[in-house]
This record gives C-alpha cells, sequence and structure tokens, in this order.
C-alpha cells in the first residue's frame, strides 16, 4: 500500500509539475506510464497556432475567453473556418460553434446541398470534462494551416468548443477529484445546477436548446458527445459506443457496430491509444459482478440522437487517464470518424434513411434490468426503470482490467477498494439492458390541448411537425385516466430531481368525444420523428412530459358539493338504482373506515353524479387511434 501511495505521489508530482497538491489528487490510483504515436500531433513549441493546453504540456486547459479569442483568431484567419453563436447561456455567454467545410457559403442549406456527410461534435458538456475542447482546437488549427486540409474533400464539420459554458467558468482544482486534470476544471452542471446531459427531452435549458435547434437545422448525419468518466478504473482511455441493440434504430446501430467501431478502434490502437466499450459497474465498484449496458433514456444525448434516428456516439475518457492521453484519444477519435465519413458516409445515409422510414407498430417504453438494486449507483438507478422480471443471461466481455483489492475501512469500518496499477486480462459478464418490459402501441397522432401551451412550445422546439388548429375541433381519442400517482424520484423520493417533481402512476383507457379548442396541437406519429413524440407523449415513458412533472395541475380537485346537496342526492340515488345500493353495501363491507367516514361517503357519492369533475386525474393529451 505505501508503494502504491508513493508512486502515485511521484508520478502526480511528474505530470502535474507539483502544481496541485490537493489530497484527492494524490489519493488517485497509481498511473499507468503510456506514450503513444498521436504524441506526434502536439504542435511545437514554435508553432504560432499552438494552443494553449499544448504550450502548457496538458497541464492546463484554457477559461472560456482564452478559447474563443484564440478560436476568433484562427476562424479570422482560415477560409475554411467559420465560428457562429449558437445562443446565449442565462449569465449572457455566447455558446459558440465552429463551421469547418471547403464549401463557400456554409449556412444549413448550402452545407446540406453539398450532399457531404456532415458530423455534430460536441464538447464540455459536462465543462469539467473538457478533453474535446482542447482536441478540437488542436485538430481545427491542423485543418486550417497544418496537414489535415484534405479532411475537408469529403466531409463538413460543426464543432461545439464548450456547450456548458457558464459552468465552464465554476473552474477549481476541487471539481473533479476523480480526474487526473487539468490542474482547473469547470463544474459538472450549469448555472442553474441542472445537469445538461438529463435535459434532452424535457428542453429547460438554454444550452440543450441550441444544441436541438442545430440537430433540426443542419440534420448531421453523426452526432459525439464527448464526455470523461468517473468510476472504476482499468486500462482503457477511450471508451465509446452508440446503443447497440437497446436503441430505437436498428439499422444505424448495426452500421455503429460493423463500420464504425472496427475502423474507430484500429485507429485509436495505431496510435497507440486502448479503446474500450462504455463501461458501468454493476455493482458501483468494480467488475467482479459484470458490465451493465443501460438505455438512459432520452435525456441523454446519445438515446437522444439515436430516438430521432441520428447516429449518436457518447465517448467517455478514463477519468483516470492523464488529461494529455485523454486529450490526444478525443482528437484520434475526431480524426478518425472523420475520414471514416468520407469513405462510409453514403452507407451511413441510406441506414439513417432506412431507420427514419420505419414506423413501428409499437414501441418498447422501458426495459428490463438486472436486479441488483443496492448495488447499482444512484445515478445509474436515476436513469433506469427497475423490473423485477429476469432477464437474459449476459454475455462475456474480453475486459482489459485493473487489479484491485478490498480493504477493511476503519473509518467506515466496511469494505473500500483499493486500486493496485497492474493490468489484468479478464472475462467479465456484460449484462445488456436489452429486453423490453413495456410496449406502447402507435397511435395515428397525439392531440395537446391548447392549455398545455407549454408542452406544445417544448414539442415544437423538438422539431417535431405538428398543426395547430384555428377552429374548435371535436375528435373521438382514447384518453389515459392516471391512477395510484406517486412522486417518482427514485432514491430521494421526496425530492425534486434536475427541478422537478417526477411523477409515476399506472393508466386505465377511456374513449372519449373530446373537444379541443383553438391553439390545440394535432402530431401525427407518420414522420421521422414519431418515435420520439411517442416516448415524450405516454405517460408510461420515464422521459415523457408526464413522468417529468409537466402535467402536475391535473391532481387537483377544484370544484366541490355541499353536504345539505349532496345528502338528499345520495338518497335519491339509492332509491332509483338497486345496483348502486348494492355497489354502495360492497364498499362498506370491504372497507371500514369508508363505512365510518361520513365525507368520505358523500364524496363516493358525488363521484357518481354528473356535477364530478370529468377531468380531474384525466390526462389532457389524446391518443387518435
Ligand atoms: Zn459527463
Amino acid at each position: 500500500m505505501l508503494f502504491h501511495y508513493k508512486s502515485a505521489l511521484t508520478i502526480f508530482a511528474l505530470s502535474f509539475l507539483s502544481s496541485i497538491s490537493t489530497v484527492a489528487q494524490s489519493s488517485l490510483p497509481p498511473v499507468i506510464e503510456w506514450k503513444g504515436k498521436s504524441e506526434l500531433l502536439i504542435a511545437r513549441p514554435d508553432n504560432p497556432w499552438i494552443t494553449p493546453a499544448e504550450k502548457s504540456n496538458f497541464v492546463t486547459t484554457p477559461g472560456y475567453n482564452e478559447t474563443m479569442s484564440w478560436f476568433r483568431k484562427l476562424t479570422a484567419a482560415s477560409p475554411l473556418l467559420t465560428m457562429v453563436s449558437i445562443g446565449k447561456s442565462v449569465e449572457g455567454r455566447d455558446i459558440f460553434m465552429i463551421i469547418a467545410s471547403a464549401e463557400k457559403t456554409v449556412t444549413a442549406a448550402a452545407l446540406k446541398k453539398s450532399g457531404k456527410p456532415l458530423m455534430l461534435a460536441q464538447a464540455g458538456i459536462h465543462s469539467g470534462e473538457i478533453d474535446g475542447k482542447d482536441a478540437g482546437m488542436m485538430l481545427l488549427r491542423d485543418i486550417a494551416f497544418g496537414k489535415k486540409k484534405d479532411l475537408l474533400n469529403k466531409v463538413n464539420l460543426l464543432f461545439i468548443p464548450i456547450l456548458s459554458v457558464d459552468a465552464h467558468e465554476r473552474s477549481s482544482p476541487y471539481n473533479r477529484p476523480n480526474q487526473r486534470g487539468p490542474q482547473k476544471m469547470g463544474w459538472r452542471t450549469n448555472a442553474q445546477n441542472l445537469n445538461l446531459n438529463r435535459d434532452y427531452a424535457k428542453l429547460d435549458t438554454r444550452e440543450v436548446r441550441a444544441v436541438v435547434q442545430v440537430i433540426n437545422e443542419y440534420d448531421p448525419v453523426l452526432y459525439m458527445d464527448i464526455h470523461v468518466t468517473d468510476g472504476a478504473d482499468y486500462q482503457y482511455d477511450v471508451t465509446f459506443g452508440g446503443l447497440g441493440q437497446q436503441g430505437y434504430s436498428p439499422a444505424i446501430s448495426h452500421w455503429l457496430e460493423t463500420i464504425y467501431k472496427p475502423s474507430a478502434d484500429k485507429d485509436l490502437t495505431a496510435n497507440g491509444h486502448i479503446p474500450g466499450p462504455l463501461l458501468i459497474a454493476l455493482n458501483d465498484r468494480d467488475f467482479s459482478k459484470g458490465n451493465l449496458l443501460i438505455m438512459g433514456g432520452p435525456r441523454f444525448s446519445d438515446s437522444y440522437g439515436d430516438l430521432r434516428h441520428i447516429a449518436s456516439i457518447l465517448v467517455e475518457n478514463h477519468s483516470l487517464k492523464p488529461f494529455k492521453q485523454r486529450v490526444l484519444g478525443s482528437y484520434v477519435l475526431l480524426e478518425s470518424t472523420l475520414r471514416l465519413l468520407a469513405t462510409e458516409g453514403l452507407s451511413l445515409k441510406q441506414m439513417t434513411q432506412r431507420d427514419r422510414a420505419g414506423r413501428p407498430a409499437k414501441i418498447p417504453m422501458r426495459f428490463k434490468i438486472p436486479q441488483m438494486k443496492n448495488a447499482v449507483s444512484f445515478e445509474a438507478q436515476s436513469n433506469l426503470q427497475n423490473s423485477d422480471s429476469a432477464v437474459s443471461p449476459p454475455d462475456t466481455l474480453k475486459f482489459s482490467g485493473i487489479a484491485s483489492r478490498i480493504l477493511k475501512s476503519t473509518v467506515t469500518n466496511s469494505d473500500y477498494i483499493e486500486w493496485l496499477g497492474e493490468p489484468l486480462a479478464e472475462k467479465i459478464a456484460n449484462y445488456k439492458a436489452t429486453e423490453p418490459l413495456e410496449w406502447i402501441t402507435r397511435p395515428k397522432g397525439y392531440w395537446i390541448p391548447a392549455s398545455c401551451d407549454d408542452v406544445i412550445e417544448r414539442v415544437k422546439l423538438h422539431g417535431i411537425r405538428m398543426e395547430i388548429i384555428t377552429q374548435p375541433r371535436e375528435v373521438t381519442v382514447e384518453m389515459y385516466r392516471i391512477q395510484d400517482a406517486k412522486f417518482e424520484n427514485e432514491d430521494h423520493k421526496t425530492l425534486p430531481f434536475e427541478g422537478h417533481m417526477q411523477m409515476s402512476g399506472s393508466t386505465k383507457s377511456e374513449t372519449r368525444k373530446q373537444l379541443f379548442s383553438a391553439g390545440s396541437a394535432y402530431i401525427s406519429t407518420d414522420q421521422p420523428l414519431g418515435d420520439l413524440t411517442m416516448v415524450l407523449l405516454e405517460p408510461k415513458s420515464k422521459d415523457s412530459y408526464f413522468s417529468w412533472g409537466f402535467f402536475l395541475p391535473i391532481f387537483q380537485r377544484t370544484e366541490y358539493i355541499e353536504a345539505y346537496v349532496m345528502e338528499p342526492m345520495a338518497k335519491k340515488m339509492l332509491e332509483e338504482s338497486s345496483a348502486l345500493r348494492k355497489e354502495f353495501e360492497q364498499r362498506k363491507e370491504q372497507d371500514k373506515t369508508f363505512a365510518s367516514d361520513p365525507d368520505a361517503i358523500l364524496a363516493w357519492f358525488y363521484s357518481k353524479t354528473k356535477y364530478y369533475d370529468d377531468r380531474y386525474l384525466l390526462y389532457p393529451v389524446g391518443r387518435e387511434l
């Protein structure tokens, strides 16, 4: 133990020039020394376009102002690069995007017209996980003034260097204790304390609204979101992937698995990196119980992209690898992806068209996951739909692990893990949440009443086509009555999650003739975003507006009846209906509390009258079948 402690300190001192000495950094597991061909990508000190990270030998990353003024100079000096603002944060910072293209005009329409595959890559959605920004700066420099001009012969690139711009400026050496550099890094959530990578379905934040607007406008064929992991130790430095079989885009997933992954793995390996699959330790500690592949739902960028039928890649660089290694790995992956799109862009476009043309008769809302409740982290659990159903047995994953041992804590008096820094080849169980638990059939369309204008507005922001009616219309629709409603905030039962009180409940269908007023929206599911529409509007979906608590007013009763009115009415009702008499007797027998509660009895009769609020607990969105 002493040895590792010491070696960690030595390496720390070497790679960080003793510039930070937080307890957390010196407690990180031993670093595995790394050298790779990708180090040749680093600019020489006399290069006028050397990036701030390169200049510091990857000890630091530049702040927002320094980054953007560097980009301003670079883009002004190169006809291949254009810098545009795609929106402003709550603190007033522009969210910039760089368009890299050899086309003369770079409007969305012109890029579309060029026919070249378009890639959208973003960094800093979690602004402390910033590798992608520094990698993108190097790559764009090399496109503009280095040897990478040819990249733009056959592809176009949109690059967002910092998405969570405000959080990027909440910079500190104390923000990510499990991460090996840079010296200071941004914060995970934005200025409103919202996690941008939980916002893709609900669209609360300006940052994610800006990206979704870019997706709507430019329609990229591939979308990459670059992060850094937390958690367990292993040998891989760059882990990445799409959703695979768990997704809503089977043709795209097949392309990602069979064409993208082998090509990216090959390029990363050739440059000295250690590519791996996306990893979540099932027991939230090590991989002794296996790995778990989850379907997070469209609150996440990758699930969202997949549900929109865009090839979407989540990149998770390993937090315990040094910043330099992670940045270079990101560079290699970005370049590799662009090179592949140059040759395989057409095949990806074909797969994309196939998925966008699909109109599955039913789509899954939830997936089975292994029951290891206490073992799965809160972060994982909050995104999952736990089920008691049995799941498929796992397959086996060849795993490049790191040796570890379990120690007894003198602080908590329980076990904790120590990573030993020694490579280990293992075979581990690989669970995949691929089995649907609940299906929803596809209606012809959905009706959202004008009264839910906020939801209509958000659905529109996704680029979903809709008709806003200008005259009231009566329509026969299926609607849901919500039963057993409860707040659903996972572990933190009564606390809000991402600024919302989440709801769950079961649904009972009713067929109704419903009058929708002018201003109501009709959304056909016969469109490429039809699947997304279903996931946003079906209450069973964990990422629906219902589940995110946008329909809380339906849980309130707002009209009442006085006992002196109800009393004679109840008497008359009993006289007139023997069926009601029978039901009343049964109800009293079954429920003694009810039988002895006059208010409950009158309320029961009230619910049987025409005076009762017919819309109480009625989910106001209608399904036209
Ligand atoms: Zn992240």
